[in-house]
């Protein structure tokens, strides 16, 4: 089978391995990035890409990759998916840019009345289109703060939100994330989370959302108070912290707490949205209306676009000019966007997240069957993950997911680790890999998990 059918360039789906991983070509430019890319930006698998498509990436010495990471759950709708890249293209001859504060143009309201129409809740919603998963949530912190006239914001443990100023406050995690670069921006308070996994290993019960929910309020009502809270800013799934799910109903009670309190709920839906879970938004699994939803990754099939949608009364709370940025809903992104929301929503890609969700689920029972190193499974559709372990504890295994990562790269297999221990390998495909090459890959990363613990 080639790409053609699923959509992206023609390319074989087959795994390749032409030299070791990163072959001389590679090696070559990884020599050249070392004296020219700063060293701070890291990459998971030095192997340099060519083309991509459906479930491959095509390295710069031929070889082909499974990639289960769709560069961090960015390409969803598969790598140069066919209408993205028409929409993109026809865009780029007729104009580049024009900054849609001096003149707008057609593409940038139709992407802001497609969000309306199709983030969680029937009611009035505006969008703004910016460029970064991290400037969306910060323009939500701001949006809040004016239309609450508050400014305490409350985030979770485990977190990921960005890597601005603001946003490294909001972000849990130090190393690497914020370490040595603060001062952080003030009133950003942090909330203990729903984690089930450790939840219930710490209670040695079962803690329910409810629960969870309360132990966070309490925090907020004791600490803040909740009269001087603008927003509650959550990932409806945890990206970065390991795929963490809430236990059910927490969501629903965090949202409920927030509509007492005047609060502006916001559901940072980066990594989760965008039919990556086998919803069109995460917060739609429990029901959850959001006042706001930040948007990026997934949202224009690879090229750089964000936005905060969200009740017409809240972002209109913002007069003219306090919003924007230069190159925020450029033309030619906002024409993939476009792209990508047909594909979502003619391809039945979110019908495939859930039949990828299967798969996935049933390929990590295996994995826990053959390797009790494999604690927790869990996620939503096509975002799924497996937290490692030492055996018969829940002591955080890092070595291990390193180690089974490793030899999946050297196999021409693209798997992420994450995770506030570094102990999550997590499954992100694009919703274009086929059936036979993610089995495949499990295939790979069993042989994997045997090497690294032989
Ligand atoms: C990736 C991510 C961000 C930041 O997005 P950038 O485009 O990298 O700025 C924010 N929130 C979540 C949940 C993310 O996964």
């Amino acid at each position: 089978m080639t790409v053609r059918e699923t959509g992206g360039p023609e390319l074989p789906q087959e795994r390749r391995i032409v030299t070791a991983l990163p072959g001389p070509r590679s090696q070559e430019l990884e020599q050249r990035r070392r004296s020219a890319v700063a060293a701070g930006v890291a990459s998971s698998l030095p192997a340099y890409i060519v083309a991509a498509g459906g479930g491959i990436l095509r390295d710069a010495d031929g070889n082909q990759l499974i990639d289960l990471g769709s560069g961090i759950a960015v390409t969803t709708v598969g790598n140069s998916n066919p209408r993205v890249v028409e929409r993109a293209k026809e865009q780029l001859d007729a104009f580049t840019h024009t900054c849609f504060m001096v003149s707008p143009y057609e593409g940038y309201v139709e992407v802001a009345e497609a969000l309306n129409r199709l983030t969680p809740g029937d009611h009035e919603k505006r969008t703004v289109l910016l460029n970064s998963g991290a400037e969306a949530v910060e323009n939500a912190v701001k949006i809040a703060r004016v239309s609450t006239g508050r400014s305490a914001v409350v985030v979770f443990d485990h977190a990921y939100h960005g890597r601005t100023n603001l946003t490294m406050a909001m972000t849990a995690k130090a190393a690497p994330y914020k370490r040595g670069f603060g001062p952080f921006a003030g009133e950003v308070h942090r909330a203990p989370m729903s984690y089930p996994y450790r939840d219930d290993a710490a209670a040695g019960t079962k803690v329910s959302g409810e629960d969870a929910a309360a132990r966070a309020t309490e925090m907020i009502d004791r600490q803040i108070g909740a009269d001087q809270v603008a927003a509650i800013v959550i990932e409806p799934i945890q990206g970065e912290g390991g795929f963490i799910v809430p236990a059910e109903g927490f969501l629903p009670a965090l949202a409920e707490y927030s509509r007492e309190n005047g609060i502006v709920f916001i559901a940072d839906e980066v990594q989760a949205g965008f039919g990556r879970t086998g919803a069109m938004f995460a917060s739609e699994h429990e029901g959850v209306v959001p006042d706001l939803v930040a948007t990026a990754k997934g949202i224009a099939g690879g090229l750089p676009l964000a936005a905060v949608t969200g009740r017409a009364e809240i972002m209109d709370a913002v007069g003219p000019g306090g919003l924007g940025g230069t190159y925020g809903g450029n033309p030619a992104a906002v024409a993939a966007a476009l792209g990508a929301i047909e594909a979502y929503e003619q391809d039945g890609l979110v019908e495939r997240a859930r039949e990828l969700g299967e798969i996935l689920v049933q390929r990590c029972e295996r994995l826990r069957t053959r390797f009790p190193e494999v604690g927790d499974i869990r996620g939503r559709g096509a975002m799924q993950a497996i937290e490692l372990v030492h055996r018969d504890t829940i002591e955080p295994y890092p070595e291990l997911a390193k180690a089974v990562a490793g030899h999946a790269a050297e196999n021409a297999v693209l798997v992420l680790v994450t995770g506030s221990f570094g102990n999550v390998l997590r499954f992100l495909p694009p919703l274009t890999i086929s059936d036979a090459l993610l089995h495949e890959a499990f295939d790979v990363l069993e042989e994997a998990f045997a090497q690294a613990l032989g």
